[in-house]
Formats: structure tokens, sequence, C-alpha cells
């Protein structure tokens, strides 16, 4: 089958591999309708991982299941599913507590697992034909059937989730006023999900002005950060104060290439960006080693956080992997509803073969790249 793999630093290329197929009898093989490119596999593809040349990528990836293990109870062949990008058991300490990100037994040594990324588990990647799901009941979501609603429901295995995840972080109340760093996908989901629950303004960070315009499409306010200080001028705007709440939708990537001998990240423009007690819901990704990056610090992933501050002013915060199994079927309803239309993020559906332009294209955050869904089927 045809798949998306990674060669070396900024090249991946469509190549034959092995067909997926079942290997343990709690599997099903899906064949897969759309599978996103997402800027976590941005880490990978700049090289900033030490991810190995030859893994598949995708782990954003929905379509409909064509074979199913013979220790599967509830899925069957020709559901339309959409996999949570994180592999989980179900019945583990943490899955039990719903927190499938951190999963303690798909992964050994490490909490958490996901297809097609690096440190992550065993588990190749969807942008291919074929993609094998392990535990297959609990980790495919089912979808009312036909093609309805295929953008939306593509961005429930990772993107939507994601950015719900940070207004859950940061417990986004109605009435509440919200900082998002990041306009990518994962901000404008977040700034999406803050509006879905009530927020009363939502001020979006970034300094792409096509990404800002889709944010104010959607209602926030935009902040270009190429124009001054973001946390000066959000609090401009809140009488001085700052936001009730803040979410990092950018990680470390965005700072850790500056060159600085210990770099700063975004997380400190949110300790200044929110007031005093304030809650920061953190889903940009900080990796723990960073072979690639320009500092001892930044390969050991030790960048500045300003602690200091961030007691001074008496804030929480909690950080990690969406749990997406928490919030996808709620959000698939939400869809199906007709009150939830995440797909606005969309900007291209290409063939799987279009892969390697479409990662260099979304790579360089070229206007108008905000998000690529692949379809190995055309
Ligand atoms: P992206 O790279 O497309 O978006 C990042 C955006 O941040 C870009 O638009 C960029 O212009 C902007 N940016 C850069 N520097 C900035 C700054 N100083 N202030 C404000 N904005 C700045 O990626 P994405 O797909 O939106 O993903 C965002 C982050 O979320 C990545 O780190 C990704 O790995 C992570 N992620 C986490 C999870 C999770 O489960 N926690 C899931 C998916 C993605
Ligand atoms: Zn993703």
């Amino acid at each position: 089958m045809k798949a998306v793999v990674y060669q070396e630093p900024f090249k991946v290329a469509v190549e034959d591999v092995p067909d997926a197929r079942i290997e343990d009898p709690t599997d099903v093989v899906v064949k897969v309708t759309t599978t996103a490119i997402c800027g976590s596999d941005l880490h990978m593809y700049e090289g900033r991982t030490g991810a190995e040349s030859g893994i598949v990528f995708g782990h954003e990836n929905m379509g409909v299941v064509q074979e199913v293990g013979s220790g599967v109870a509830r899925v069957k062949v020709g559901d339309r599913v959409v996999l949570p990008f994180n592999v989980a058991c179900g019945f583990c300490k943490n899955c039990l507590a719903g927190f499938t990100g951190f999963c303690l037994t798909v992964n050994e040594g490490f909490a958490g697992g996901a297809y097609g990324y690096v440190s992550m588990g065993p588990y190749r990647g969807g942008q291919a034909e074929y993609l094998r799901v392990p535990f297959a009941d609990f980790n495919c979501l089912q979808l009312p059937e036909g093609e309805e609603h295929e953008d939306d429901f593509a961005l429930l295995a990772d993107i939507f989730p994601t950015g719900y995840h940070a207004t859950e972080l940061a417990q986004v109340s109605p009435g509440e006023t919200v900082s998002v760093f990041g306009a990518g996908p994962v901000g404008l989901m977040a700034a999406y999900s803050a509006l879905l629950r009530g927020a009363s303004r939502v001020f979006v960070v970034d300094r792409q002005p096509d990404r800002l315009r889709l944010a104010e499409e959607i209602g926030a306010i935009p902040v270009d950060f190429g124009q001054g200080d973001a946390a000066e001028q959000i609090k401009d705007r809140t009488g001085g104060e700052g936001t009730d709440k803040g979410i990092d939708a950018v990680g470390y990537q965005a700072t850790a290439r500056e060159g600085e001998e210990q770099p700063a990240i975004v997380l400190n423009g949110l300790v200044e960006s929110v007031r005093p007690t304030g809650m920061l819901g953190v889903v940009g990704l900080y990796l723990p080693a960073d072979p690639g990056g320009p500092t001892e610090h930044a390969k050991k992933g030790e960048l500045l956080f300003r602690i200091g501050k961030f007691f001074e002013k008496g804030l929480r915060m909690g950080t990690g992997q969406a749990n997406v199994k928490a919030y996808n079927r709620k959000l698939r309803d939400l869809i199906v509803a007709g009150r939830a239309s995440p797909g606005f993020v969309v900007s291209h559906r290409l063939p799987l073969d279009d892969a390697p332009e479409a990662y260099e294209r979304f790579d360089r955050r070229e206007e108008g790249w905000t998000k690529v869904l692949l379809k190995p089927g055309s």
C-alpha cells in the first residue's frame, strides 16, 4: 500500500510499504478516507525529534472499517469511524480515569501512545491507504454513515478535541475572557471551543494575517504580535487586568530556534497576559528533548519559564496531550446537531501523492495553508 514515509529533515516521500494487517485479535484495519497533516508532524519533519527515517506519519485519521480481528465485539466491517490520535487500552488506571492520552499499557516506559509518532509507541501512521487500529472497540469512534461532515469529523481525531482540552485545562466558563497564543489549527480550535463554552471575549495572538483573519471570522479578537508585545496589547484592551484564562497553542518550537543561550518560551507571554489567579491550558508541545535544537539548553528541552512571575500571580496551569476520547463523542454530537462546524479551518483536500508538496507548504506556513487533509482514495 502507499504511505507517507519520513526520509530526513524537510523530506517525506510517498512509497510502497507492507499492507496494514490484523496483528492482535483486538485490532481492526481501516481503509483511510481522510488523514490530516498536523503541526505536531512538523516537529518530526523539521528534524527536531530524532525521528528515524522510514516511519509512516499520520495521527489524525478516519475511514471505513475493512477487516475486524476475532476479538472485536462492537465494531463491524463497513462502519465509518474516526480514530482518536491517542492509542489507548481502555483498561489501565489512566484510561479508566479518562486520561487516555496517558495510557499506561500501549507504550512501554512512557505514558501515552499515538499513531505515526516518534516515542509514542510502535503504531504506524495513517497517512496511508490502510491503518491498523489496536484495541479497536475502545479506539474507534463511530460516525453516521455516508460522506456528510467529512471535514468536521476528520478534525475529531485531534485538533478539535485538543482545542477543547485546552479550554478544559483552563476551565473556561461562560462570560470569561481568554487569551489564546497561536492561530494555527490548534489555536483556532481552542478559540472556537472557548466561544462554544460561552467566553465573552477571546483574544487570538499570531502574526500571520490569514490565520488572524480566520480568528476574526469566528468572533475572536485578533492580536498581531508583529505590531508590538502581545501581552501589552491584551492588557490595554482589558482595563490593564489581563484575561481570566490563557491558552498556549504554540509550543516550544516557535522560540527555541532564535539561538538564545536559553530560549524563552511563549508561555511567559501568557503569564503576563492573564490576570492574577487565572488559569493556563498548555497544549502546544514541549518535548523533553530537541536533538536539533540550536543550543545545549534547547537540546535538553530546558527552556526558560519565568516561574517567579507565575507564582507571584498565583496562576494555575494544566498541560499535556489531549485525552481525545474524553470529548470526541460530545463534540461529534455537536457537529451532527449542526451546533459546531470546526471544518472552517480546512484549507486543502489533496490526494496522498501530493503529501511532499503539502508538507513543504504547510511547514513554511504559506498564506492560506491552514489545515491540509489528505485523501488516500482519490
Ligand atoms: P502550527 O505550527 O501550524 O501553529 C502554530 C502557530 O503559532 C503558527 O500560526 C505561528 O505563526 C504561531 N506562533 C509562532 N510564534 C508565536 C508567538 N510567539 N506567539 C503567538 N503565536 C506564535 O501548529 P498547530 O497544528 O496549530 O499546533 C500547535 C501546537 O499544538 C504544536 O506545538 C503542536 O505540536 C501542538 N499539538 C498538541 C496536541 C496535544 O494533544 N497537546 C495536539 C495537537 C497539536
Ligand atoms: Zn495532530
